[in-house]
């Protein structure tokens, strides 16, 4: 650690919420240095949806290797990336009827972003963009005006613009409709917002404390963009690929985004990766408009076309989702009753809110000590988020929540009460739970 407190910026963050260094990783878990063994409820931010180092996904890999496949090719056709658009249009896109053209950005999911804002401009010709309270969309200067968290906006050190903030839904709490109210602001030519040229949104919005949209919410903001005539661009970078239970999170609520951000996950790997997906009479782009060194990593079409072929050829794990989803949900809302705590997300993104962000933070600590890897998300760090790979098994599931359970009590018997939480914790809107495969109710 010494060496990387000595020499690493200190900008790093992670390292110091969970200090010790990791040398392996299996599946769900992670082993330090010392052989010691810690549960993996971080996942990467959500980038290792499939696990550490899958051995399918690693094989490919091994084989793509030994045999001098292209490892980067800038955006020259090559096999590997063949293989994986085939792979995409026959796994992800053709059983869902969805017709988007697949754009490469450049590797992180920042830059998905960024294409996305820079296309819905210029099919447009508007600059303003809609997107919403406690939205994370990453750290360059277009998606970072379209964040939230003031701290790192202003991080920036430069004003940024085009983005009206619009409060997301259940954003003042369950008896007011912020959908009402984005309606009326639009429909208004004094409101003093202008058309827009798109809504940029998460359905979950994770890093901004697991706030999660309704499908109707949802349903409502889609057709809003189609009377104004802006473009739907969905953020699925962290909740897509299978983190709610189908492919993409916007599955359930039946709506079609004219552009959709993926990201994290695509790889299935780790592998840095992103598309920008776009309805076809969309694809206004001139060829090298939008460019990037780093737009053709092959190692990561090949882990991504594995990892199609593994977990999307039916339904299986979108189901193994929804059922470790209702067993976790079940232990959280016990937890939650024992220590006045609200339970947040859907499929497995699910989090414990707490009035006083210092429990969770204690909870995460002592989990860590306990061997488990949890992170804290919302915009005081309020929410212990759980977010682990979809892969995991049943008991690793309830283990990594007893250990949960012991944490958020000892957190609560070491922590001095400074709030009523009750009074503090707006509850969320929720989807109906638990969360069948394929029913919307
Ligand atoms: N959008 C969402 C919803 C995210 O959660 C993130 C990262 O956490 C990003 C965008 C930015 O992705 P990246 O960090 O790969 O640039």
């Amino acid at each position: 650690m010494q060496t990387i407190e000595r020499l690493e910026s200190e900008v790093r963050s992670y390292c110091r919420a969970f200090p010790t260094i990791f040398s392996r990783a299996r599946g769900a878990e992670l082993f330090d240095r010392r052989g010691r063994a810690y549960l993996d409820f971080f996942a990467g931010a959500g980038a290792l949806n499939y696990g550490h180092n899958h051995p399918v996904l690693k094989q490919r890999l091994l084989d793509y290797l030994v045999g001098d496949g292209i490892a980067h090719s800038l955006d020259m056709a090559t096999d590997a990336k063949t293989r994986f658009l085939a792979a995409f249009e026959r796994y992800v896109l053709d059983p869902r009827r969805l017709r988007y053209k697949v754009m490469f950005p450049g590797p992180t999911g920042t830059n998905a972003v960024e294409a996305a804002l820079k296309l819905a401009r210029k099919i447009t010709g508007r600059t303003e963009v809609v997107s919403f309270t406690n939205a994370f969309h990453g750290m360059t200067l277009g998606a970072l005006a379209a964040t939230g968290n003031a701290a790192k906006r202003r991080a920036a050190g430069v004003p940024l613009t085009h983005i009206a903030r619009a409060p997301f839904d259940g954003y003042f709490g369950p008896d007011v409709d912020t959908l009402e109210h984005l309606e009326r602001r639009l429909a208004d030519h004094s409101s003093g917002l202008d058309r827009p040229a798109a809504f940029l949104l998460e359905t979950v919005q994770a890093e901004g404390g697991i706030n999660v949209a309704s499908p109707e919410w949802l349903r409502g903001i889609a057709e809003l963009a189609r009377r104004h005539d802006a473009l739907l661009i969905v953020d699925d970078i962290q909740v897509g690929c299978g983190r709610t239970g189908r492919f993409f999170s916007f599955e359930e609520a039946g709506i079609v985004p004219d552009i959709v951000c993926l990201s994290k996950s695509l790889s299935g790997f780790g592998q840095p990766f992103a598309v920008t997906l776009m309805r076809p009479d969309l694809d206004v782009w001139k060829p090298g408009e939008h460019n990037g060194t780093f737009r053709g990593n092959n190692l990561a079409f090949v882990t991504a076309t594995a990892a199609l072929e593994t977990f999307w050829a039916d339904d299986a794990l979108s189901r193994q989702v929804a059922e470790r989803s209702a067993y976790a949900r079940a232990r959280l809302d016990r937890i939650a009753q024992e220590h006045d705590a609200l339970v947040k997300g859907r499929g497995l993104i699910l989090g414990l809110a707490f009035a006083d962000p210092e429990l969770a933070r204690r909870a995460s600590q002592h989990a860590f000590e306990a061997g488990l890897v949890i992170e804290t998300a919302g915009p005081d760090d309020e929410v212990l988020k759980l977010l682990p790979p979809l892969t995991l098994t049943h008991a690793e599931l309830e283990r990594g929540l007893d250990i949960i359970t012991d944490a958020v009590a000892r957190a609560v018997k070491t922590t001095p009460r400074r709030t009523s939480p009750r009074a503090v914790l707006a509850p969320s809107t929720t989807y109906p739970h638990p969360q069948h495969h394929g029913v919307l109710s």
